[in-house]
């Protein structure tokens, strides 16, 4: 251990500059760290997946299936990836519990998208939704059954039958434990087929020349080593940035780091400003209580033990959509209605259901309120708060996985060698608001569609260009100024204040006032990083390191978030401007593009709205007022 970390040490990685603040900011004046302080290992395929969750898997096993040289490199383990921890179940219009149409799964999504999403895209998700379930079920996931042995559906919020009248039955789920069964099938078919995993494998920058994506550098946390990735095709699959937020669901690995890398690249990031908060994260701890209790028959009550729900949705109730059902918690708090001593939870209830439903169908979610709430389901009410939960922002994406930019006055420019999937992605299916069951959905959808792209576009075993000769350079001056920091902030101290600010600027309640306030104090949080303090600076199973590199690929998203937020002044699905109630379709049915310099700036800049489907079997869905 101590060898490797030596030999990398001990070329002037370290003793180079001190503080290495200056590097990088000099241009010119840094030595070549390629080599000398950090020797590369280079490896070349076809393609390179980052990610091992849901959607990278997918990806990877795709690529495979089609013939291609492909890696996949994760920082976990993975089975680890966040996708292990989704409960509810997946959607599509299988029709087993009832009548059911892609159509009306696909108006569900647009109308559920708040009119954001490209009705292209969603047009493609859910009709390959019904083939890719059969898929999943051939590759081996245990899905729940009903009596006759077909595939078990819940009712889940925003699912609806005949483009809004009635309640669909749609979401397919191995318990609650359906990305867990899934990540694992998915890891198994994907060992199955031999692909390559580079498991603890930290990616850290991607390799750009003239606009095109040509690889990606990565430092093996196990043993220290840095390696160079050369691919016709880099596909991120890095998850969401949940953790830039002070309460979320997710784990402590989703800080976006695809997204950072492309901020980096000097490409934009799509419609970030919408962040979906879930009603139901366990008070104190965030743990998601999945929505699939509400579907079960589960419902909230206030302090005065009113179901306030049929208040502000008297049809939905507490099925109706979660930025819905997390702004009404937020006002019953706000107006003194939360529960406990402070006032500032509320109470979820399963107590009437039938004891073998909830040990059938929702044992996770026993065992989560135990342990977590330390509350036995079956006798008293679960405590839970709105907390974030989902990014529907990130990279823009075209259906096929492609990523696009804004260039010479075309919206829909595709980068070259660089696609993005899953949660990373901002594609865009879910819009301004994300239905639930429909992630896990939009995860082997699109891994599926970069794979099958990926084949149209690569040849396998085609030769590659060289690189050229400073391919890893820019990648390994921040890797190095960051190891070597020097300055008086803890890393968890800028992460912690980065996080409250999140949460109290730039969460569900929103106005003008407090997001200004926001983006100033981003602002002074992000010129921070320059003072950060790294205490260990070897090269392995370095934590402290990592959680830096985290942190400035947080930092971003961050920033990004709160200036896009403070630009679109209407409301729109997660979305909730108190100073602009309505919905401004004149003004803002676009998507909002942004990028991030160096020194902190935030530019943005428009996309359209895909409003027209892919084919001609079904028609475009015009904006409808909000109704819930
Ligand atoms: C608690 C919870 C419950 C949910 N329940 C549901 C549900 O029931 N239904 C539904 O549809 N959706 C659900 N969601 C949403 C959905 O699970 C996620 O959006 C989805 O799993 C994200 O998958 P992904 O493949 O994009 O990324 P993830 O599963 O987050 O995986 C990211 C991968 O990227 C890798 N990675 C990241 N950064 C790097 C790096 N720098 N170098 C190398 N590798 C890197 C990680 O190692 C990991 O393998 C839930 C989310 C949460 C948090």
């Amino acid at each position: 251990m101590s060898k490797t970390n030596g030999q990398t040490n001990g070329k002037g990685a370290n003793g180079k500059g001190g503080n290495g603040k200056a590097n990088g900011a000099n241009g010119g004046a840094a030595p070549n760290l390629a080599g000398d302080a950090y020797p590369i290992q280079d490896h070349t395929y076809d393609v390179v997946v980052v990610g091992a969750g849901g959607s990278g898997l997918r990806a990877t096993l795709g690529c495979v299936e089609e013939g291609l040289k492909t890696a996949c490199i994760s920082k976990v383990f993975p089975t680890r990836s966040h996708t292990v921890a989704a409960q509810g179940g997946i959607s599509a219009a299988l029709g087993n519990m009832g009548d059911d149409d892609w159509r009306w799964h696909m108006y569900d999504t647009v109308k559920g998208s708040d009119w954001l999403g490209d009705q292209d895209a969603i047009e493609y998700m859910t009709k390959e939704a019904v083939p890719a379930i059969v898929e999943l079920e051939h590759y081996g996931v245990p899905f729940s059954r009903t009596e006759e042995g077909r595939i078990y559906q819940r009712p889940f919020g925003g699912m609806t039958t005949n483009f809004g009248e009635g309640t669909a039955q749609r979401t397919c789920a191995a318990a609650d434990r359906t990305g867990h069964a899934m990540l694992h099938t998915l890891y198994q078919q994907s060992l199955r087929q031999n692909a390559e995993f580079f498991i603890e494998y930290f990616a850290l920058d991607l390799i750009m020349e003239e606009g095109q994506c040509r690889g990606v550098i990565a430092w093996s946390l196990e043993d220290g080593t840095i390696h160079r990735f050369r691919a016709h095709n880099v596909i991120l699959a890095t998850g969401g940035y949940g953790r830039a937020y002070f309460s979320c669901t997710s784990a402590h690995t989703c800080t976006g780091d695809g997204n950072g890398m492309v901020l980096r690249a000097g490409l934009p990031l799509q419609d970030m400003e919408f962040v979906q908060f879930h009603p139901t994260g366990v008070y104190g701890a965030g743990c998601l209580i999945t929505e699939g209790v509400r579907g079960e028959g589960g419902y909230l009550t206030n302090s005065e033990g009113e179901r306030f729900m049929e208040r502000y949705a008297p049809t939905a109730k507490d099925l109706a959509s979660r930025d819905v059902v997390s702004r009404s918690m937020t006002i019953e708090i706000q107006e003194g209605r939360g529960v406990g001593p402070n006032k500032d939870h509320i109470n979820l209830h399963l107590e009437h259901l039938d004891p073998d439903v909830i040990n059938q169908r929702l044992p996770g979610i026993a065992e989560t309120a135990r342990i977590f709430a330390n509350v036995d389901v079956t006798k008293a009410p679960i405590p839970v708060l709105p907390t974030c939960h989902y990014n529907m922002g990130g990279i823009p994406t075209l259906y096929t996985g492609e990523v696009v930019t804004l260039k010479d006055g075309k919206p829909d420019a595709v980068v070259p060698g660089l696609m993005a999937v899953g949660e990373a992605a901002c594609v865009s299916v879910h819009g301004a608001n994300r239905l639930g069951s429909n992630s896990l959905l939009d995860l082997v959808v699109f891994g599926r569609a970069a794979a099958r792209r990926t084949a149209e576009i690569v040849t396998p075993g085609e030769t590659h260009k060289p690189l050229p000769a400073d391919s890893a350079e820019p990648a390994l001056q921040r890797f190095d100024r960051l190891r070597n920091a020097n300055g008086s902030t803890p890393t968890a101290e800028l992460r912690l204040d980065m996080q409250k600010i999140m949460q109290t600027n730039c969460a569900v309640f929103r106005t003008g006032e407090i997001l200004e306030e926001g983006k100033q104090k981003m602002s002074e949080a992000y010129a921070r990083r320059d003072d950060l303090r790294v205490t260990d600076r070897s090269m392995i199973w370095n934590s402290d390191l990592v959680e830096t590199l985290e942190l400035d690929n947080l930092l971003g998203q961050a920033m990004t978030t709160v200036w896009s937020a403070a630009n679109r002044e209407e409301s729109r699905g997660a979305h909730a401007r108190e100073d602009f109630p309505d919905r401004d379709d004149q003004k803002f049915m676009k998507h909002t593009v942004s990028w991030l310099d160096d020194q902190g700036k935030v530019t943005i800049d428009w996309r359209p709205v895909h409003m027209n489907p892919l084919t001609n079997e079904v028609q475009s869905f015009p904006p409808k007022a909000r109704v819930y």
